[in-house]
């Protein structure tokens, strides 16, 4: 087995390459080793973990990991089942440095274990985006069309869309090939802006890979079946069904995937039409999730995908099959959501559609549909007019008389209006910069904070992510990568200063899963039992779980987390805590003592629980001697 990470250094600027080794001893995986590359050479790269091929479901996750153009600090970002594939061309990582002089694909192949072929080839890629199936898919098909026959095994291609080109919320988007055919189910490294990073600062709109290589990957089903055996009495597959059950089929609640479990279980805490919902009794949210959500969107949801079993993996052999379908369209909780509720749209296929036509033009689709959101929101308040965001129509976002079917696609055809608007910079929109930055320039024309009724975490100078769909405290923590699970989402209420301290410990587990490449579906075993295989087959345990404590602090030491700067931020804690109190009941005296300090300022209140969050991050993450 291999005691080294090789990685592909390649410049596509020049078409140049080189392969360079570092001891297993210093770098165990695509993420130590991938920040270690960005902080040399400010590096895009991608790369799988030391289990990628082997026996262990969900272990072939392709990790991204470089400088985030809209978070502005390092980012991980990960795809599921692109890893399979990328083993086979013998390298650990790939690792983009320089800029091809135009947007150009990236050929990757190793056939019968010799050298890797590289080649740097240009293509016009805003033509190609706008042909066929559009976007992101029609650069997939372009690229399996001009290289797919050179592959003896089936290749992977990863691709950009026009959302990397014009804004810095793009990502990048994968599919499976299977015996040549290109399939629906699209895995995204989404949150980062990776695509954007890709395109922009590489020249690389495409990565088409493959190769024929074969490594000795642990494929050991007795062996593992034993460590099993030893500490949860199950055998691996019997373990793996139960850790993955909600993403397969919840029995308890008649549904599957985060789409179905979220939305089943969601009640009074639902997100609705730019988080407004939040302003509403608890009466008012539990009957739009009764008549909306459960009566409608998710019944559909139950009967089209669940009941006829349209469901698909990632590319790996996985018996969590927890891409849930519908024909060509993949449904997963926090994109339906994005550019579903929050966007005022409780259909599936006004959902379909707006969802369909922001992945095809590559837009990271949480911070994608966050912005949309926004956008109507600023429009139906009449902070903003139509002709300024270039579009046509106004949001139906009125609930008394709601249609559920037309308005639902009135709104997902307004959200297509603003996707193009964005991508053509039609009015006064412009994003190349991000919208945290444009906000401030239009706020000061206007003489109004219009990013006070955007919910996002803001970083560093102009850096900014639309949380985690969870009406949760959590997803607003001043962690140092934001957007994932890096930190806590319970709907719990926690002490501040402890949520600090969970979030940290939560980045740690999420960093062993991420730096050893293992898709998180699978964490109920995963982070417990691998680094105890990583001493069993590499004696290298301790090793191991010291150098995690090294990567989080090394992260946090580039921690720029600025207060929040949105009124509805705040409003989003603070309703968080009142419903806490009111609703759920909870007496914790701490939670009464907060809701004090916010009744009597609210900004003061919110400002202090930022910092005590901060602490709790801080004394977790520093790094002692
Ligand atoms: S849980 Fe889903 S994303 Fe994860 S490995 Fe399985 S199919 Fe792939």
């Amino acid at each position: 087995m291999t005691m080294n990470q090789r990685v592909l250094l390649v410049d596509p600027a020049t078409g140049f390459y080189k392969t360079r080794k570092y001891g297993f001893d210093r770098y165990f995986g695509p993420v130590d080793l991938g920040i270690h590359l960005t902080t040399e050479y400010r590096s895009l790269n991608f790369g799988v973990g030391i289990f990628a091929g082997s026996i262990f479901p969900g272990s072939n996750r392709l990790v991204v990991t470089g400088f985030s153009p809209c978070w502005q600090g390092y980012y991980i970002s990960s795809m599921g089942g692109a890893g399979l594939v990328f083993d086979n061309l013998g390298v650990n990582m790939l690792s983009l440095a320089g800029k091809a002089p135009v947007p150009s694909i990236l050929y990757l192949n190793r056939n019968h274990g010799e050298e890797i072929e590289v080649e740097v080839v240009p293509i016009d890629v805003e033509a190609v985006w706008k042909a066929g199936r559009t976007g992101v898919y029609s650069l997939t098909d372009k690229v399996y069309e001009m290289f797919g026959t050179r592959y003896q095994n089936d290749p992977r291609i990863l691709v950009a869309g026009p959302a990397a080109m014009h804004t810095d919320m793009g990502g990048i988007m994968s599919v499976p090939i299977s015996k040549g055919k290109i399939s629906c189910v699209d895995t995204w490294a989404g949150r980062g802006g990776f695509g954007s990073a890709m395109v922009r600062n590489h020249g690389i709109a495409a990565i088409i890979y493959g190769g024929t290589m074969v490594d000795e990957d642990f494929r050991d089903s007795k062996v593992a079946d034993e460590w099993f055996r030893n500490k949860y009495n199950l055998r691996l597959v019997q373990k793996d069904m139960e850790a993955t059950g909600k993403y397969r089929y919840d029995e308890k609640v008649g549904t599957g995937g985060t789409f179905g479990v979220n939305y089943a279980t969601m009640g009074g805490k639902i997100l609705a039409f730019n988080y407004r919902s939040i302003f509403w009794t608890e009466k008012e949210r539990e009957e739009l999730h009764q008549n909306f959500i459960v009566d409608h969107y998710l019944k559909q949801f139950n009967e089209e995908t669940i009941a006829a079993r349209q469901q698909a993996t990632c590319g790996e052999p996985c018996v969590a099959v927890c891409k849930k379908m519908n024909g060509i369209f993949k449904k997963d909780y926090e994109p339906y959501q994005t550019m579903g509720p929050l966007c005022g749209i409780f259909d599936q296929r006004a959902a379909e559609k707006l969802n369909h036509h922001c992945d095809a033009m590559g837009f990271d689709a949480i911070s994608g549909g966050g912005v949309l959101a926004w956008l109507m929101d600023l429009l139906d308040a009449n902070l903003l007019q139509k002709e300024e965001l270039g579009v046509t129509r106004m949001p139906r976002w009125d609930t008394a008389d709601f249609d559920i079917v037309d308005d639902s696609m009135h709104n997902a055809e307004l959200g297509c209006e603003l996707i193009d608007a964005v991508l053509e910079r039609r009015g006064i929109l412009d994003f190349r910069e991000g919208v945290r930055k444009w906000s401030r320039i239009h706020s000061r024309v206007k003489g109004v904070a219009l990013h006070d009724r955007m919910v996002y975490v803001a970083f560093s100078r102009r850096g900014w992510m639309i949380p985690n769909q969870y009406w949760v405290s959590g997803v607003l923590a001043p962690m140092a990568i934001m957007g994932k699970y890096y930190m806590i989402y319970s709907h719990d209420f926690i002490p501040p200063r402890t949520l600090g301290r969970m979030c940290a410990d939560r980045m740690k587990k999420e960093l062993i899963l991420d730096n050893l490449g293992i898709c998180r579906f699978h964490r109920g075993w995963a982070e417990e039992l691998l680094p105890e295989v990583m001493g069993t087959l590499y004696d290298c345990k301790d090793r191991f779980l010291q150098k995690i404590q090294v990567l989080a602090s090394r992260l946090n030491s580039h921690n720029s987390p600025v207060f929040w700067e949105s009124e509805r931020n705040v409003d989003f804690l603070h309703t968080f805590l009142k419903r806490k109190m009111e609703t759920d009941k909870e007496r914790n005296p701490e939670l009464a003592n907060w809701l004090e300090k916010f009744e009597r300022d609210r900004i003061e209140g919110a400002r202090e629980f930022w910092y005590d969050t901060l602490m709790g991050i801080d004394e977790s993450l520093r790094e002692f001697f």
